[in-house]
């Protein structure tokens, strides 16, 4: 599993959130802590979708 925002590998389940992308509610979006802390875009990678 990696990170949307930045592709980092995440191995400790604590250190990242994971939700549906909120247009298409069709691809899972990975953000692990740092990003999250950063409030870093992500990119839904099924339409494209820029959210914080
Ligand atoms: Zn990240
Ligand atoms: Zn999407």
């Amino acid at each position: 599993m990696k990170c949307t925002s930045c592709h980092t590998v995440l191995i400790s389940e604590d250190n990242f959130t994971k939700f549906t992308c909120s247009s298409c509610s069709k691809e899972t979006i990975v953000r692990c802590k740092t990003c999250r802390l950063k409030s870093t875009v992500y990119t839904c990678p099924e339409c494209g979708f820029e959210g914080p």
